[in-house]
């Protein structure tokens, strides 16, 4: 419970100049909250290293976290699950999203929990707050993208998969139609 609120502080602090892409500029923070509200409530997950990796996940993809920083205070379990899921802001980005299909199979188990949680609650952003600038083609090769990861997160936590299904076939639905509407505007 300490080391999840802990968490939760370490990740707002590091966010805190951050906004999420979408046109109302939401605190970056709502996104690893998210992620880690799911896990917990609908995933059921009470390993509070697996939560506080959920909270911690973009830290070092997005911020100037070091991974020391992290092993310092939450232990090197936690650093191992937030360096599984972070990018490697080396490669391009075409390449890092091949790099992320191939390896989602072979992630530990609190990784891939990570990725369903942080996979749906982008999809739903994408849906209820696209990002800025984004047209509907984007956000349609997000889905798509999305599903192809999910085939390697399979058999990891059924409620988790179940919910990712779901908003999959509702948001891709969404997304197809602003394909087609003439009049839908994102800037
Ligand atoms: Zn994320």
């Amino acid at each position: 419970m300490k080391k999840v609120l802990e968490s939760a502080c370490f990740a707002a602090k590091k966010h805190t100049n951050q906004r999420r892409k979408n046109a109302g500029n939401t605190p970056y923070i709502n996104h690893p909250l998210e992620v880690a509200h799911l896990l917990a409530t609908v995933g059921g997950v009470t390993d509070e290293d697996i939560l506080s990796a959920a909270l911690l996940h973009d830290t070092i993809e997005d911020t100037e976290t070091l991974p020391g920083e992290i092993s310092a205070r939450f232990g090197d379990v936690v650093l191992s699950y937030v360096l599984e899921v972070s990018d490697d802001k080396m490669l391009p980005k075409a390449e890092r999203k091949r790099f992320q299909v191939e390896h989602a199979p072979f992630l530990s188990n609190g990784a891939k929990l990570i990725k369903l949680g942080d996979r749906i609650a982008n999809m739903r952003s994408i849906v209820h707050e696209p990002p800025a600038g984004w047209p509907p083609l984007r956000q349609a090769e997000y889905f798509k993208w999305s599903q192809m990861v999910f085939q390697g997160l399979r058999n990891t936590n059924e409620a988790l998969e179940n919910l990712f299904e779901e908003e999959f076939v509702q948001g891709y639905q969404v997304v197809l139609a602003r394909e087609k509407d003439p009049d839908y505007t994102n800037n």
